[in-house]
């Protein structure tokens, strides 16, 4: 997850899966031009005074990944970054905190022996002995600019008249561990083992997909990630309750960093 941003003036990809986090960026666009291409929804124009291309990918790996080469690809961007919703997975976190990816692991890559799902590296032959760290490690100094970015930054309050476990709290904002899984978690015993595994703050179903294509490429990869739920047995309803409140979230803390990335 490299990153040569001096004088480069491509564009920078933004992904979002679905249409809820789109909105926001897409609105705080200017002079934008929508294209349609593989079935995913492109809008090149300005953010914040910067070029981009934002790109609605559809949900899972496949279709993250795909999206992620078109915008390397065909409309030549720079970097990519994540902007959107995810399951929190760490007991210390509620819905409304921010996650910024600094390792992202694809949780599903990997072997079945003996019963027993032993994950390797994305992409990776995946037998003999799996290595230790199976993850995408954000670059260093993109990790200290996104830092010196949002130094300060207070989320906002998640209230817009519902309810639930978000009320009352207010988010934080961490640099920690995102996996990605083609599956919505909506299980506390998969929630408490995902955690356990990977020490994970969050779980999604596109970063480390996006990761793994940017990493191909050799350009940069940022995940930012607002959590809609807690991946347990609420999340199904927790998802609904606060996709657009935490989309719009995610969405002002990329706004905020689209001239570092
Ligand atoms: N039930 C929803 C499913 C959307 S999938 C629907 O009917 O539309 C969930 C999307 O939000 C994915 O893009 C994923 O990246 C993110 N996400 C949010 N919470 C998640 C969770 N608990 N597990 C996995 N992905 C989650």
């Amino acid at each position: 997850m490299a990153s040569e941003r001096q004088g480069d003036e491509r564009p920078l990809g933004i992904l979002c899966a679905m249409p809820e986090e789109m909105l926001l960026l897409s609105h705080a666009m200017h002079r934008p031009r929508t294209m349609t291409r593989a079935g995913a929804r492109f809008v090149s124009g300005r953010l914040e005074g910067h070029p981009v291309v934002l790109a609605e990918s559809g949900i899972g790996k496949v279709a993250a990944a795909l999206t992620a080469t078109l915008l390397v690809e065909r409309y030549r961007c720079r970097g990519l970054l994540f902007s959107g919703v995810a399951g929190g997975l760490d007991p210390a976190l509620g819905i409304g905190d921010i996650v910024v990816a600094d390792r992202l692991i694809q949780h599903d890559y990997g072997a079945v022996i003996a019963d027993r799902h032993v994950p390797f590296p994305a992409g990776a032959f995946p037998l003999g002995a799996p290595p230790s760290d199976v993850g995408f490690i954000l670059d260093r100094e993109l990790r200290a600019r996104l830092r010196a970015a949002l130094a300060g930054y207070v989320p906002p309050y998640l209230s817009g008249g519902v309810l639930g476990e978000a009320g009352g709290r207010q988010p934080q904002l961490l640099f920690g561990t995102v996996v990605t899984g083609d599956t919505f978690v909506n299980s506390a015993a998969a929630r408490l083992h995902l955690h356990e595994r990977w020490n994970a703050q969050a779980v999604e179903m596109e970063g480390a997909a996006v990761a793994q294509v940017a990493t191909r490429f050799g350009v940069a990869c940022v995940v930012i990630r607002a959590l809609s739920d807690l991946a347990g047995e609420e999340s199904q309803m927790d998802f609904g309750r606060f996709l657009e409140l935490a989309a719009a979230a995610a969405a002002d803390v990329v706004r905020r960093v689209v001239k570092v990335v």
